[in-house]
């Protein structure tokens, strides 16, 4: 069984967050440390550590993810201009907290895709 991380304890409300979405799949919420002056995390409610675990039985979720990022562009009113959604994956990818999020991240250009 993977561990859970802080996110797990934001999904059930037990810790505060600023939650944008939630339904029976994914929850939104907003970065603590924002990279952009819109960073919102968008997460399967169900514990998945990373894209490496990622199986058929959780496409739902993860459809779900991409459904909800455009929403929420759209509300924040980043839709037109553009966003970039990002995954981070274990070391390389520079992954913190081992229960996958989706990143959607905009409100001003965000230049090359990879900094180095
Ligand atoms: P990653 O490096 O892809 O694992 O990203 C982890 C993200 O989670 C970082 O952008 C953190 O700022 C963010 N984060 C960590 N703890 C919290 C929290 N309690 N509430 C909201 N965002 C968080």
């Amino acid at each position: 069984m993977a561990e859970e991380t802080i996110f797990s304890k934001i999904i059930r409300r037990e810790i505060p967050a600023d939650v944008l979405y939630q339904d029976e799949l994914v929850t939104a919420f907003r970065d603590i440390a924002p990279a952009a002056p819109t960073h919102i995390l968008i997460v399967p409610n169900v514990l998945i550590p990373t894209v490496n675990q990622v199986e058929a039985e959780h496409e739902a979720a993860l459809g779900r993810m991409l459904t909800v990022a455009a929403k929420i562009a759209k509300q924040e009113g980043i839709a037109e201009d553009g966003y970039r959604l990002i995954i981070n994956c274990n070391r390389h990818g520079g992954q913190e907290v081992y229960h996958i999020h989706l990143h959607l991240v905009g409100g001003r250009p965000l230049g090359p895709m990879l900094a180095n």
